[in-house]
């Protein structure tokens, strides 16, 4: 590049080039449970989620290592470790320390990563370890996925050495409040990604007490299953799918989901795959009305509609009460709240209509 050479050649320094980046390769072995090495050994994978393990695991796996391989244990850097130079994978694979530690586990715990938290950190504001692996758990309970990956990255508190923001679903420590009472939550990011020259993920959701995280990330899994191409990792289905919204929009409806599972309001209603709104939230906000008044009533709200917005000025807006008995009210509020007959008492943000789905009393 011509700032580089100009920059070089300013210092007067013949600067070494930054070699390849070695991070532009997916990297796949943990959903494999192995590695083929150059001398044709292999190296097997050995999850540890969230890094927890005993001084006894580690001489029993440097046991295996010396009895199945060379001899030689390697850390990744997601808190699990590989048995290197194995001749005979089978043999290996039989060995107890596998039924504990798996070879492969659930998409949500082979890339499992938690920071020290509460019990081994002065800074950790959750316990961290034991949620991470109790949001796993769940998710495997209630989603199950045979196969994808999902790189769950969780901090006990804002440092981040859990690397949250790299995550595809991040979370980070933060206290959260149910009826005024203070107790453990989490901010949770959405996008990050770790290939290539790695980029950030963002918030969605702020200060969601544990007790509740766990449905809000369940919809998003739910949407991961039904929306994903065969063998899409989260990180493309994020790409393809989720970047198309705002991040307010994301939050929401992982809220909005769990609001109607836990109301036992049973309708397909989630992610579109062909985006119309870009990504401003105004659109955002009303477009997801119309949807969901239409998913619920098979009726649209108005007759026409320009920009998002309805054509005729003068037409009525139809009660969703009449149209569906027993219809959820703070649905109907949420609904009247959005496609309000007069422009100006319409919500255009989805922090505005956000109280009206909480599951619980701050
Ligand atoms: S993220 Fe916070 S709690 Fe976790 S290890 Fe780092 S400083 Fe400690």
């Amino acid at each position: 590049m011509r700032w580089q050479r100009l920059f070089a050649e300013n210092a007067e320094i013949d600067f070494a080039s930054a070699g390849e980046t070695m991070t532009k390769m997916d990297y796949v072995e943990p959903d494999h449970g192995k590695i083929q090495l150059r001398d044709a050994t292999l190296g097997v994978h050995a999850v540890v989620p969230s890094g927890i393990f005993t001084g006894s695991a580690m001489i029993n796996a440097g046991e295996l290592a010396q009895k199945y391989g060379n001899g030689e244990l390697r850390f990744d850097m997601e808190q699990s470790f590989y048995i290197m130079g194995v001749k005979d994978l089978d043999a290996l694979l039989k060995e107890a320390f596998f039924l504990e530690y798996k070879n492969i586990d659930t998409p949500y715990k082979n890339h499992l990563i938690a920071c020290a938290g509460t019990e081994h950190c002065p800074f950790g504001v959750i316990e961290n370890k034991n949620d991470a692996i109790a949001m796993a758990n769940y998710l495997g309970e209630r989603v199950p996925l045979e196969s994808g990956r999902v790189r769950m990255y969780w901090s006990a508190c804002v440092k981040g050495c859990g690397i949250h923001g790299l995550g595809d679903i991040g979370f980070e420590g933060c206290k959260a409040k149910i009826e005024g009472v203070n107790g453990s939550g989490v901010h949770i990011f959405l996008g990050g990604k770790l290939m290539g020259e790695s980029t950030e993920g963002h918030t969605v959701i702020k200060s969601a007490p544990l007790e509740y995280a766990k449905y809000y990330v369940e919809s998003l899994m739910l949407e991961y299953k039904k929306l994903r191409k065969e063998g899409e990792h989260f990180e493309g289905f994020y790409t393809r799918v989720l970047s198309n919204f705002t991040h307010a929009k994301i939050g929401f409806l992982m809220m909005l989901q769990a609001y109607m599972r836990a109301k036992n309001i049973n309708i397909d209603f989630g992610f579109e795959t062909k985006v119309i709104t870009g990504k401003n939230e105004e659109f955002e906000v009303f477009e997801l009305g119309r949807r969901l008044y239409y998913a619920l009533s098979k009726k649209e709200p108005y007759s026409a509609y320009e920009r998002f917005t309805n054509v005729n000025k003068r037409e009525k807006l139809e009660d969703i009460r009449k149209l569906v008995k027993g219809v959820d009210e703070n649905i109907a509020l949420l609904l009247e709240y959005i496609l309000n007959e007069e422009e100006n008492k319409r919500a255009v943000v989805f922090s505005e209509i956000t109280p009206l789905i909480m599951l619980y009393n701050k």
